[in-house]
């Protein structure tokens, strides 16, 4: 099976999510390749970077690639797909991702299936989403067809191991003059997370009963080199920003060390957690559904407990 994975490039830096693509199209590929795909201009130091989780790397270039526009996009993708014939496209379940997705497929003739969290090539082609909100998990299966396009959610990719494959040119340019131009970048504020990627998390749950005291939370995440995440609740009361939600209607996330503080356990937080190395879970009732998934816990106030964590840690690193 041929499996191709359309890099993201933002903000002059490969994102993440594109190895992530890369370690999904080796898991499935069986005998066959898992190919990237990178856009732009300028843009070896990133398809060498790409090369070495993947067969074979496309470069598209040239300078009206140089910032992201969808039509462009649709275009030399679909030049590129149409002369290789991929049985699988993945794509960024992101903004970008999100948008021009939908149109290659159109393009292509193709079926799209969007947000997958899993995705089976054993026996014929089967994705897995969330449907109705996160209330269901769905397998969807696949026709047989030429090539079927795929946008992956974030974060739930992130084993794989390194394969060293080739760069070759794709020679593909534009065709097409875009009705729309690049005008701005708006770069994210300072100070903005992105709690996916972060390798330690402490999760706070309705347990902390007010913003105020978010910031318990705030010197914890310090002392320990971390990020501050929340359940759904802690999000809508506006605690946190809606980018720190973890869970089935947040993000997935997988970091070294999940810390979840006065967080019950309800299964869409778990669904956006339970992949994490180390789960610690600190709730006052011994019952929480939480204690399920963690492999340490206690049971105990979090407004004791995370003072004298915090303290303890101080008092460690002097
Ligand atoms: C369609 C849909 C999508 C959803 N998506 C998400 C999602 O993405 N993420 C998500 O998190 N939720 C999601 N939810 C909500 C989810 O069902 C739960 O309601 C939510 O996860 C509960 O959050 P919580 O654990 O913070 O609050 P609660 O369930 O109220 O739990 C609070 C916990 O804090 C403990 N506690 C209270 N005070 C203290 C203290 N002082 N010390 C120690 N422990 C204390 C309590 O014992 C309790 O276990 C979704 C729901 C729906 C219907």
């Amino acid at each position: 099976m041929r499996v191709f994975a359309v890099a993201e490039i933002k903000f002059g830096e490969l994102d993440p999510v594109s190895i992530e693509l890369l370690n999904l199209a080796n898991s499935i590929k069986g005998d066959g390749t898992a190919e990237a795909v990178v856009i732009g201009n300028g843009i070896s130091k990133y398809a060498e970077e790409l090369a070495k989780y993947a067969d074979r790397v496309w470069k598209i270039e040239d300078s009206s690639l140089e910032n992201y526009n969808p039509e462009l996009y649709v275009d030399v993708l679909s030049q590129l797909f149409s002369k290789e014939k991929p049985d699988i496209v993945l794509v960024a379940n992101s903004s970008r991702g999100s948008e021009f997705a939908p149109a290659l497929a159109t393009k292509l003739n193709a079926p799209v299936i969007t947000d997958i969290v899993g995705l089976d090539t054993s026996n014929g082609i089967k994705a897995t989403r969330y449907i109705f909100q996160g209330k269901l998990l769905v397998d969807i299966l696949v026709k047989d067809g030429d090539t079927s396009v795929f946008t992956v959610r974030q974060g739930v990719f992130k084993e794989g191991s390194e394969v060293g494959g080739e760069v070759v040119d794709a020679g593909i340019k534009p065709s097409v003059t875009p009705k729309r131009e690049f005008s701005q970048i708006i770069e994210p504020e300072v100070g903005e997370v992105d709690i996916s990627q972060a390798d330690i998390i402490v999760s706070v749950g309705r347990g902390i009963e007010d913003a105020s005291n978010i910031e318990l939370a705030e010197e914890l995440a310090d002392a320990l080199g971390g990020v501050v995440a929340g359940s759904r609740p802690v999000i809508d009361s506006g605690w946190l920003p809606k980018d720190r939600q973890v869970g089935i209607s947040g993000k997935t996330v997988k970091p070294k060390l999940y810390l979840a503080l006065g967080i019950s356990g309800a299964f869409q937080h778990i669904m956006g957690m339970k992949d994490s190395e180390l789960i610690i879970a600190v709730n006052k009732d011994p019952e929480a559904p939480i204690f399920g998934v963690a492999q340490y816990g206690i049971v105990g106030d979090i407004f004791e407990i995370v003072p004298a964590l915090v303290d303890k840690l101080r008092e460690i690193k002097g």
